[in-house]
């Protein structure tokens, strides 16, 4: 997630509201300042009461950090967690620490004169009635519904929003725990299923039961979830390429049939992933799928699902080349954000391309695994009918500020365009795999992921990133004729655009070009019309100056 069609609604909003100045409270939110720099978080105590009563919760969470460096004077921490909740106290090695508000990030002043290399635990108890999600999981925070039958449902989605919206943490992309535990307390009869593993079932004196909930690895902040209904529970495992996989599948009880159906799909989804990305990222985590009150989010090892038990996007293919209707989609999409969002994470959301493009691109891999390699061009290629370039994808960094809804099938169009670039299939499995191995359980910059790919395809991709990920302008192959042959260059392209590109000249067979923006030539047979038709393989316009009221090209 956290974009695909139904966000097309809001979009516009979104972008009006980037067009306004950035405000003291996004740099709080997005930036890194030196309340946040000199401490790393190791581990998330988090225990948190969920009362579906009164919509309330009530909580703490037990931030443990290593000291990176001393801080400056006044040695803060910078701890966010959203209006309208309130925190009770702050405590460190036992005693309460002292705090100030800064809207919806607290500045706790850090006891004694930390030294680097020591660790420490902050703890934070809070309580209050958390934002309720709008429209999950696009505009989310806490949704308390029933399911169809009257029982309560409750989850959590604050993809964008932030995790802050529910819970104390620093609430940036760039720092992950190592490690984490989730332990939610809930109504009998309810069940909670979180991320990781579960490690125990406490049931209380007041009718309450603490589902506790543990991560063994590195997690996103947004990816921690509350999943809390009238699960049920059933398990399989995958043969994978490191060993057994458990899954652990949670759907409602009365769609229990359902779910043996439909997320039958697993399997396949995963031998694909694994085959294009490397090893599913948490293994001792394990894979599981959760029916959640929304439509999806990507939550790390506990994957939410909301797409009817039905294949498509609700139903629909977004690619409409009829392949998208032969998978579910939302099986495919959040379940490739385990590697591409969860495994390698991007560091500021500006960045959010290196999550949604790959997560894109993965659905016409999905498909090519499936139904074969032009099947999956088919799907590479139809989802281009929903980009917009109405924003650079590259959003502004330190601002907690995400580029245009591009960056799903824009981006995942230039992964398949650099596809045709690398020339060699096997090389760009291997790049794709190196990619999840070298940044493995890492935050990332988006440069870091282009220059790795750049040099593990031995393409230099500067030029191409730049042009899809920071300007909104297709490059445009023109093209006229002249005196035996078709002359042809790049218009709509950045300083030094010289991507090679495929194309048929003159009704001939597909040749490699490699135009610039200066005319070159290159000959047509005689007697054969001085056309030039690019593969559609490449996200480029062909732009025919003969024709010049024929907005041709060769994209549908
Ligand atoms: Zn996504």
């Amino acid at each position: 997630m956290r974009h695909a069609a139904l966000l097309l609604l809001t979009l516009g909003a979104a972008a009006g509201a980037q067009d306004t100045a950035f405000t003291h409270a996004d740099s709080l939110r997005g930036g890194y300042g030196p309340a946040r720099s000199w401490w790393d978080v190791e581990f998330y105590d988090l225990r948190v009461a969920v009362s579906p009563a009164d919509s309330s919760i009530r909580g703490s969470n037990g931030i443990t950090y290593r000291v990176l460096r001393a801080p400056a004077a006044p040695r803060e921490l910078q701890i966010d967690l959203q209006t309208p909740l309130e925190v009770d106290s702050m405590v460190q090695d036992g005693r309460r620490v002292t705090y100030r508000r800064d809207g919806n990030a607290f500045f706790a002043t850090a006891g004694g004169r930390p030294r680097a290399g020591e660790r420490r635990t902050i703890t934070v108890y809070y309580h209050g009635k958390p934002r309720v999600a709008r429209r999950p999981p696009w505009d989310g925070g806490f949704a308390w519904q029933r399911d169809s039958v009257g029982n309560a449902w409750v989850a959590t989605a604050n993809q964008g929003l932030g995790a802050s919206v529910w819970w104390p943490n620093k609430d940036s992309q760039a720092d992950e725990p190592d490690s984490q535990r989730v332990a939610i307390t809930v109504p009998d009869p309810m069940v909670n299923v979180s991320n990781g593993r579960l490690r125990s079932v406490t049931h209380n004196a007041d009718n309450t039961t603490t589902w506790e909930w543990f991560v063994t690895n590195p997690i996103n902040n947004y990816d921690v979830a509350v999943n809390a209904g009238a699960y049920e529970h059933y398990a399989g495992v995958f043969r994978g390429e490191q060993g057994p996989l458990t899954l652990d599948y949670w759907p409602l009880a009365y769609h229990r049939e359902a779910a043996e159906q439909q997320w039958r799909q697993v399997p396949a989804m995963l031998a694909c992933f694994e085959h294009w990305f490397g090893p599913y990222p948490w293994y001792r985590d394990g894979y599981k799928l959760v029916e959640a009150p929304h439509l999806g989010m990507e939550h790390q090892s506990a994957v939410g699902y909301g797409n009817r038990f039905q294949n498509g996007y609700l139903g629909r293919d977004l690619s409409q080349s009829g392949f998208g209707l032969l998978f579910d989609f939302i099986i495919v999409h959040e379940s490739a954000h385990e590697w591409f969002g969860n495994n390698i994470t991007t560091k500021d959301v500006a960045d959010m391309w290196v999550h949604e493009s790959f997560a894109n691109y993965s659905e016409a891999l999905y498909t090519e695994c499936r139904f074969g390699p032009a099947a999956g061009a088919q799907y590479a290629v139809g989802v281009r009918r929903n980009v917009r370039n109405d924003r650079p994808i590259i959003g502004t960094y330190g601002v907690s500020a995400e580029g245009s809804g591009d960056m799903y099938y824009k981006g995942g169009s230039m992964l398949h365009t650099i596809r045709q670039l690398v020339r060699d299939d096997e090389k760009w499995r291997a790049a794709l795999r190196g990619l999840n191995a070298t940044f493995r359980h890492q935050t990332v910059t988006g440069a870091q992921v282009q220059q790795y790919l750049s040099a593990q395809t031995g393409v230099d991709l500067t030029k191409v990133f730049a042009q899809y990920l920071t300007t909104t302008k297709i490059p445009a192959l023109e093209y006229r004729a002249e005196s035996g042959g078709v002359a042809y260059r790049w218009a709509d392209v950045v300083p030094g655009f010289d991507m090679p590109v495929r194309a048929s000249v003159g009704g001939g067979p597909l040749q490699w070009l490699r135009p610039t923006a200066a005319w070159q030539t290159a000959s047509v047979p005689s007697g054969a019309p001085a056309t030039l038709r690019v593969d559609e393989n490449f996200y480029v316009l062909a732009r025919d100056l003969a024709a010049p009221a024929k907005a041709a090209g060769s994209i549908p």
